[in-house]
C-alpha cells in the first residue's frame, strides 16, 4: 500500500511502526457551529482510509480531537450569555449526529482540548527546560522557532524566506517575541475568557500545542499517520512537528496526509459570499450517503468542486449501486437453492477480478475514484450475468462482493425493504404520469422494471396498488 507523504512529496510504501497496527491522528473541528461540508471532507476521506486499512487486517487506533477552547467559541458564548462549554458541548453533540449520518465511524478516542490542559502544561514545561521556549514579561510562553533546526520540513518552507516574507517585522502585540517567527504556546487570560492556572500565568493554551499533546497521550511519541486538510500544513502541522520533536526527541509522525479543499461552484466557500453549506443544510435535500459518495468520487488530494449538478450525478451513481443490490435481493428470494454451476464458478472467478481492481486502486494512495469505478464494473457484471435462472450461491456471492466493497467506502447500499418501498412508490407515480402524458413506452418500461423486482401492479378503483410476488 502506498501513501503520498507530504513530508517527502512522494508516494511511499506504507510500513507501520508496529506490524499489524496503525496509529492515526486526524485534526478535528473547532466546535462553535454546525460543521460545514468542507469539514466533512477530511472526516469522510480519512474514515475511508481507516476502513480500508481495517479491511486489510490492520488494527487502527484512530484519534480525532474536538477543539473546544478558541476565540470563536468564546465570542459565541458571550453573544448568547452562556459558558463556552455550553457552546462546545452543543456542537460536539451536533457534530456526532452529522458524523453518524455520514456513516463516519466514531474515533477510538475523541479527546477534547479542555480536558488535556495538564498534559499541555507538562509539554510546555519540557520545552522551556530544553530551551525551545521562553516566558515573556506578561506570562505568555512562546516557542523559539529557530531553535528547531528542521522547522519548515513539512511545508517545504525555508526559515529565512519566512523571515523576509510579509510578516518580517513584529506587529503590534508581538513586541515581546524574541523573533517574529516564534509562536504562542500559552497566553494570559483576557476579561470574560475561560482560564486555567499554570506556572506562568492564569490563561489558556495556544491552538497547536493541543494536537501535539493529545497525539502523544493517546498514541505515543511516534505515530504512523497524521492527517488533516491542506490548510493545516502551515503553520498548524509545522508547529506541531516542532513542538513534539523538540519535546520528545523522536520523529512525530511517519506519514503526513492532507486532503484538498472543497470549493463551491469553483469559488472558495464563504459565508459572506452566500455560498456556504453546513452538512445539515445538505441533509434537507439529500440522503447524506450521497454527500459521502460525492466526496469519494474524487481523489482526496485533489481540489473538489461542489455543485448541484455534481450532487445529482452522485445521487444517480449511488442509486445505480443501490438498485443493483435491491435487484439481487429480489432475485435471492426466489433463486433456486443450488450450488454454483460450472459456468457460474467461472463467472464468480471473473467477479473476483473486480475486487482486485478495487484493492489496486485503494493501495495507490487511496484512489477512491478508481475504486468506485471498480464497484460500477462489478454492478455492470451483476446486471449482465445474474438473472432469474441464477442459483442462490452465485447471486449471494455477487451481492456480498458489491456490499463488501461499498462498505469499505462507508456506503450503505443494502437497503431494507421499507426504504425501498419509497422508491417503488416513486416509480408507480412516475408511471401514472407517463400514462397521463401518453408516454406508454416509459410506462411499460417502469412496469417491466418493477416486474423484474417481483412487484405486481394492480389497477383498482382507488388507484394503483402493488404487492410483492
Ligand atoms: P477547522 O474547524 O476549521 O479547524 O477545520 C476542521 C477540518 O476541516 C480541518 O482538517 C480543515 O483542514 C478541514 N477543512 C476546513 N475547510 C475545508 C474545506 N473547504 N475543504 C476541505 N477541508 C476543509
Ligand atoms: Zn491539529
Amino acid at each position: 500500500m502506498k501513501i503520498f507523504n507530504t513530508l517527502s512529496r512522494q508516494k511511499e510504501e506504507f510500513v507501520p511502526l508496529e506490524e499489524g497496527k496503525v496509529s492515526m491522528y486526524v485534526c478535528g473541528p473547532t466546535v462553535y457551529n454546525l460543521i460545514h461540508i468542507g469539514n466533512a471532507r477530511p472526516m469522510i476521506v480519512f474514515d475511508t482510509a481507516r476502513r480500508y486499512m481495517e479491511h486489510k487486517g490492520y488494527a487502527v487506533n484512530y484519534v480525532s480531537n474536538f477543539t473546544d477552547v478558541d476565540d470563536k467559541i468564546i465570542k459565541k458564548a458571550n453573544e448568547e450569555g452562556v459558558d463556552p462549554s455550553v457552546i462546545s458541548e452543543r456542537y460536539i453533540e451536533e457534530c456526532r449526529k452529522d458524523m453518524q449520518a455520514l456513516n463516519v465511524k466514531p474515533a477510538t478516542t475523541h479527546p477534547k482540548a479542555t480536558e488535556e490542559i495538564e498534559g499541555m502544561i507538562e509539554m510546555i514545561k519540557t520545552l522551556i527546560e530544553k530551551d525551545h521556549a521562553y516566558v515573556a514579561k506578561d506570562g505568555t510562553v512562546y516557542f523559539k522557532t529557530r531553535s528547531f533546526a528542521q522547522y519548515g520540513k513539512l511545508s517545504h518552507k525555508n526559515l529565512d524566506d519566512l523571515r523576509s516574507g510579509g510578516r518580517s517585522l513584529l506587529v503590534s502585540g508581538e513586541e515581546q517575541k524574541q523573533d517574529p517567527l516564534d509562536f504562542v504556546l500559552w497566553k494570559p487570560k483576557k476579561e470574560g475568557e475561560p482560564f486555567w492556572e499554570s506556572p506562568w500565568c492564569e490563561g489558556r493554551p495556544g491552538w497547536h500545542i493541543e494536537c501535539s499533546v493529545m497525539s502523544k497521550r493517546y498514541l505515543g511519541d511516534e505515530i504512523d499517520i497524521h492527517a488533516g486538510g491542506e490548510d493545516l500544513i502551515f503553520p498548524h502541522h509545522e508547529n506541531e512537528i516542532a513542538q513534539s520533536e523538540a519535546a520528545n526527541g523522536k520523529e512525530f509522525a511517519k506519514y503526513w496526509m492532507h486532503n484538498g479543499f472543497l470549493n463551491i461552484d469553483n469559488k472558495k466557500m464563504s459565508k459572506s459570499e452566500g455560498n456556504f453549506f453546513t452538512v445539515r443544510d445538505i441533509s434537507e435535500k439529500y440522503d447524506l450517503q450521497v454527500l459521502r459518495f460525492f466526496m469519494l468520487s474524487a481523489h482526496y488530494r485533489s481540489p473538489l468542486n461542489f455543485s448541484a449538478e455534481l450532487m445529482e450525478a452522485a445521487k444517480n451513481g449511488l442509486d445505480r449501486i443501490v438498485t443493483s443490490v435491491a435487484n439481487l435481493n429480489f432475485l435471492l428470494k426466489n433463486a433456486p437453492d443450488e450450488e454454483m454451476t460450472e459456468e457460474e464458478r467461472k463467472l464468480a472467478e471473473e467477479a473476483k477480478g473486480y475486487i482486485a481492481q478495487f484493492d489496486t486502486a485503494m493501495d495507490d494512495d487511496f484512489n477512491t475514484a478508481d475504486a468506485i469505478s471498480a464497484i460500477f464494473d462489478l454492478v455492470k457484471f451483476a446486471n449482465t450475468h445474474v438473472s432469474e435462472s441464477s442459483g442462490r450461491a452465485f447471486v449471494q456471492t455477487v451481492k456480498d462482493e458489491i456490499v463488501l466493497l461499498s462498505d469499505i467506502c462507508g456506503l450503505i447500499v443494502d437497503k431494507k425493504e421499507e426504504i425501498l418501498d419509497a422508491r417503488i412508490e416513486e416509480l408507480i407515480k412516475e408511471r401514472q404520469e407517463a400514462r397521463k402524458a401518453k408516454n406508454f413506452a416509459r410506462a411499460d418500461e417502469i412496469r417491466d422494471t418493477l416486474a423484474a423486482q417481483g412487484i405486481i401492479l394492480e389497477d383498482t378503483r382507488e388507484g394503483v396498488k402493488w404487492k410483492r410476488a
